[in-house]
C-alpha cells in the first residue's frame, strides 16, 4: 500500500486558502475601517479643533484692537497734529504690556506715520510693498481685518496682525490701529496635530498660496505645486468644508479643507493614508507568517499521524497478527518477484512448505491457547533458523511457508532436515506441548517454466507425501 501525498497536500492547500482568506478579509476590513475612521470622524474632528483654536486666540485681541480703535485719546491725538509722540507710545507701549501683545501699532492717516511703542517706526508710501496692505486696507470696505503677514521692520517673523480703521466724528478715516500677535502659537498647533496625529496641517490663501505652514517642515509655496490637486484648486477655494482623495508618488492621500472666515484663509489638514494604515499592514504580514507556520505545522502533524496510521495498516494488511509473521498475501508478492529475479539472475529459488503434525490433538488436549503458543514459538523457531534475505510467512492455520534464496534443492533439503530436527528437539515446544512438537516439510526448486501457482502445487504434493510417510520427515518434489 503506497502513501498518498495528494491528500495531505490538498488539505494543506486548502487550509492555507482558508487562513489567508480570513487574513486577507481581515485586512480589507481594517483597512476600510481606517480610512473610513480617517475620513469621517479624525479629520474632521482636527480640523474643527483647529478652528476652534484659531477662533480662541484670536477673539481676545481682536477686542483689544477694537478698544484702541476707539479709544478718544486716540482719536484726540491724531486730530492734533500728532504733536507729543511720547504720549502715544507710552499709549501702545502700556497696551502692548499690559496684554502681552507681541506688538502694538498706529498708523496716522494724515502723517502716514507708523507708530510703535518706540516710536516711530516706518512712514508710509504706497510704493513699498511693505505697506500695501494699509492702502489695501484703506480702501476695502472692511472696518477691521487679519492680517498674516511677515513685517521685516519687526523682526521679519511672521506675525498675525488685526488691523482696526480709526474714525473721526463725521465718520472719516483718520487712521488704523491694531495689535500683532506671532503666529508661533500656529506653529506649535501645526507641529502638535503633525507629532500628534501624523496630519499636515497649513493654511492657504484664495490663490493656494501657503501662508501658514510649519516652515522648517513643510516647504510648500502653493498647493497648486502638488500636481495631483493643481485641477482641484476651485474645489479647495470654496466656502463649503472638502474632502478630497487623491494620489501623488504613489501614495494616497486625505485632505480636508476648511474656510476660516477669520483670516480669510483655508485651512487645510492632509493625512498620508499609509501613514495610519502601516501598523494595519504590520498586523497583516505577521498574520499570514502564523497562518503559515500554523498551517505548515497542521501538514506535518497530519503527514506524520497519516503515516502512523497508514503503517499500522500496512502491517495489519501484510503480517499474521499471531505469529507475526509475513502473510499469505505478502508471500505470494515476494514469491512472484522472486520467480522473475530467479528467470533474470538464472539462480536457484528454493520453497518449503511446513505443517505442524496433529496439531488437532494439542488444540483439543491443551486447549487452543496452547496451540497459539505452539505456533508463535514455531514461528521463532523458524525466524531465527533461516537467513536475512530469506522469508518466513503463515500460510494459514499451522502450515508455514519459507523461501529460500539462492538455493538449489540439495541444499534446500538440508536446510528442511535441519529445520525438522531442531524443531522436534526444541526445548521450549517441548514445555509448552509436554510432549513436544514434530513438522513435516515438502521440499521443492523452481524451474524456468514456474508460476507461483505451479509451484504451491508441486510443494503442497510434497507435504503430501511427508505426511502419507508417517509424518516427521521431509518429502521432495523435483522440478
Ligand atoms: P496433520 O498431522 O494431518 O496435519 O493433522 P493436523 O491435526 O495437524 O491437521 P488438521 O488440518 O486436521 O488440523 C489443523 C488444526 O489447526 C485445525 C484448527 O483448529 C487448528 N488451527 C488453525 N488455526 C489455528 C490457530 O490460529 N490457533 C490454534 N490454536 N489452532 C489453529
Ligand atoms: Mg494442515
Ligand atoms: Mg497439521
Amino acid at each position: 500500500m503506497r502513501f498518498n501525498y495528494q491528500i495531505i497536500v490538498i488539505i494543506t492547500a486548502l487550509l492555507f486558502v482558508l487562513s489567508s482568506s480570513l487574513t486577507l478579509i481581515n485586512y480589507f476590513a481594517s483597512i476600510n475601517s481606517t480610512t473610513k475612521h480617517l475620513k469621517e470622524s479624525a479629520l474632521p474632528l482636527t480640523v474643527d479643533n483647529i478652528y476652534t483654536e484659531i477662533q480662541k486666540n484670536i477673539i481676545e485681541p481682536s477686542l483689544i484692537a477694537s478698544m484702541m480703535s476707539s479709544d478718544t485719546f486716540m482719536k484726540d491725538w491724531l486730530t492734533h497734529e500728532e504733536d507729543d509722540i511720547e504720549q502715544v507710545t507710552r499709549f501702545l507701549d502700556t497696551i502692548q504690556n499690559k496684554y502681552k501683545m507681541y506688538t502694538t501699532f498706529l498708523v496716522s492717516e494724515k502723517s502716514q506715520h507708523y507708530y510703535t511703542a518706540s516710536g516711530v517706526l516706518d512712514k508710509l508710501s504706497a510704493d513699498k510693498a511693505h505697506n500695501q496692505w494699509y492702502f489695501k486696507f484703506k480702501n476695502s470696505s472692511k472696518s477691521h481685518e487679519i492680517n498674516i503677514d511677515y513685517n521685516e521692520n519687526i523682526g521679519d517673523s511672521l506675525i498675525m496682525f488685526i488691523n482696526y480703521k480709526i474714525f473721526d466724528d463725521e465718520y472719516h478715516m483718520i487712521g488704523a490701529t491694531g495689535i500683532g500677535l506671532k503666529t508661533s502659537y500656529i506653529n506649535e498647533m501645526l507641529k502638535y496635530f503633525r507629532l500628534q496625529y501624523n496630519f499636515n496641517v497649513y493654511l492657504i490663501d484664495e490663490q493656494g498660496e501657503v501662508v501658514v505652514s510649519e516652515r522648517s517642515v513643510n516647504n510648500l509655496a502653493n498647493i497648486s505645486d502638488i500636481s495631483a490637486l493643481k485641477s482641484q484648486l476651485s474645489n479647495i477655494i470654496n466656502k463649503n468644508n472638502l474632502l478630497l482623495e487623491y494620489n501623488q508618488n504613489n501614495n494616497d492621500y486625505l485632505l480636508n479643507a476648511k474656510y476660516i472666515p477669520e483670516l480669510d484663509l483655508y485651512l487645510i489638514v492632509e493625512a498620508k493614508v499609509d501613514n495610519f494604515t502601516a501598523s494595519v499592514k504590520e498586523t497583516f504580514y505577521l498574520n499570514v507568517c502564523i497562518s503559515l507556520i500554523i498551517t505548515l505545522l497542521i501538514a506535518v502533524i497530519i503527514i506524520f499521524y497519516v503515516r502512523s496510521i497508514h503503517n499500522k495498516l500496512n502491517t495489519l494488511a501484510n503480517t499474521d497478527p499471531l505469529t507475526e509473521l509475513a502473510n499469505r498475501r505478502t508471500f505470494y508478492n515476494i514469491l512472484e518477484h522472486s520467480l522473475l529475479l530467479t528467470l533474470r539472475n538464472n539462480t536457484p529459488l528454493s520453497t518449503l512448505f511446513i505443517d505442524i503434525d496433529n496439531f488437532k490433538t494439542i488444540n483439543d488436549t491443551l486447549g487452543h491457547d496452547i496451540g497459539d503458543k505452539t505456533l508463535k514459538s514455531l514461528a521463532g523457531i523458524l525466524t531465527s533458523s533461516i537467513r536475512k534475505s530469506d522469508t518466513v510467512a503463515r500460510w494459514g492455520g499451522e502450515e508455514f511457508i519459507i523461501l529460500l534464496e539462492d538455493t538449489d534443492l540439495a541444499h534446500a533439503n538440508l536446510i528442511a532436515e535441519q529445520l525438522r530436527s531442531a524443531v522436534e528437539k526444541n526445548v521450549a515446544l517441548k514445555e509448552i506441548t509436554n510432549k513436544g512438537v514434530t513438522i513435516s516439510i515438502g521440499v521443492t526448486t523452481a524451474n524456468e517454466n514456474d508460476t507461483v501457482e505451479s509451484l504451491f502445487k508441486r510443494i503442497d504434493n510434497a507435504l503430501y507425501t511427508a505426511k502419507n510417510n508417517g509424518k516427521n520427515c521431509i518429502a521432495v518434489e523435483s522440478e
